[in-house]
């Protein structure tokens, strides 16, 4: 079937959050009378929805738009640019800059706003931009076009993160941390049921810390608790992702008392080494780090840790990325997500003296992927 109205294609970069996000803005175009298509030459609309988190995910990005554009010119087409995601809150006015053929740029906080942006568009006059630092409590999620590559629905549960570690973007990028008010994530929930989703990946950038600054005494184990009596139909709910400072004996409970709670729980120690942890702001040292990892897999049958780790911090010696893959050996975690230090502006670590260079990280995360290959994947 032809597409009826304009028509529009999204190309995604970045984590599940985006892409929860993609198909939220995908539902809400639709919704306004766009038609997705497959194309996205010949879509009216192209829209990149892009990742901040490390140099090289911003750089594929635009590296794609910029072909997507030189087409663009070549052949005269009447496409319409759009860029949302992070890099829009992290590069804010350089953006247009750098790239002044976009469009219309929205944040990730506001992409909500691009149907009426588009209704009101005219290609004569500048480009629109459209940022809001924090998304609102009640932002409601509805008919959402989910991408049926997934055979779990993915549900953000929270917006944005408070806790600052000092290599990262995100609270800058998604400002501070947002809980949905409980209600509207069951409402959420009921929209499903006829949709043949039996899973649900409650997203978040730190699931556990769920509810704080929104309620005094309900949680995210309180909220997994509510999700599992009220929704029977659904056969499992996993979430990401879980900060070891904020993951309590409750919650850790919950998962075990509940078998409709995925076992694959990700953990992110991100080094193995305490005064890395430290300088990275993480909140944890690595004793307590395997004290949770003990208690997990004590308490949950079947449990599966897995964890993100970061090569070559700022100041990181031979011996502190010693103690990185020695934690890599000792708790063979289940899954392992490995990336060398990506220094991203206005984050504390990129200002640090003693940057790494770029030769030692790409040696030291090949060191790092051989002990993963060795010691990995015991659960
Ligand atoms: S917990 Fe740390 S790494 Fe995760 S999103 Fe927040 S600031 Fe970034």
């Amino acid at each position: 079937m032809m597409p009826s109205g304009p028509s529009f294609n999204i190309i995604t970069f970045g984590c599940q959050m985006n892409k929860s996000d993609s198909e939220i803005l995908s539902g809400a175009l639709m919704c306004a009378g766009y038609s997705l298509i497959d194309d996205p030459h010949s879509a009216n609309v192209l829209i990149f929805n892009t990742c901040a988190v490390r140099g090289n995910a911003e750089n594929r990005a635009f590296s794609r738009m910029r072909e997507f554009n030189s087409l663009r010119k070549k052949k005269g087409r009447d496409q319409i640019i759009v860029v949302t995601g992070c890099v829009p809150q992290y590069e804010k006015d350089e953006l247009l800059k750098k790239y002044p053929y976009i469009d219309i740029v929205v944040g990730a906080n506001s992409y909500e706003y691009l149907p009426e942006i588009l209704s009101e568009w005219n290609k004569k006059s500048s480009s629109v931009v459209k940022l809001i630092e924090n998304k609102d409590a009640e932002s409601p999620i509805v008919n959402v076009n989910r991408d049926k590559d997934f055979d779990q629905a993915f549900l953000p549960i929270m917006y944005g993160c408070n806790n600052y570690c000092s290599y990262c973007i995100v609270p800058y990028t998604r400002g501070r941390e947002v809980s949905r008010v409980r209600e509207d994530i069951f409402l959420s929930i009921e929209q499903l049921e006829n949709s043949g989703y039996k899973k649900l990946l409650l997203l978040g950038q730190n699931v556990n810390s769920y509810g704080q600054w929104l309620y005094d005494d309900y949680d995210f184990a309180d909220l997994l608790l509510d999700i599992l009596s009220k929704f029977a139909w659904i056969e499992k709910v996993d979430f990401l992702t879980s900060h070891p400072k904020d993951i309590t004996d409750k919650l850790i409970s919950v998962i075990a008392e509940n078998k409709r709670v995925g076992r694959e729980i990700h953990f992110p120690i991100q080094h193995g080494d305490d005064r890395i942890l430290k300088l990275m702001n993480r909140g944890y040292t690595v004793a307590e780090y395997k004290e949770k990892v003990s208690r997990l897999r004590e308490k949950v049958a079947g449990v599966k840790i897995s964890t993100d780790l970061i090569v070559g911090f700022p100041g990181e010696t031979e011996e502190e990325f010693v103690n990185m893959v020695n934690v890599v050996k000792e708790l063979g975690f289940f899954r392992v997500i490995s990336a060398v230090y990506s220094p991203r502006k206005g984050t504390k670590a990129a200002d640090m003296d003693d940057q790494i260079d770029s030769k030692t990280k790409k040696r030291r995360l090949s060191e790092l992927h051989q002990a993963v290959k060795d010691y990995a994947f015991k659960g």
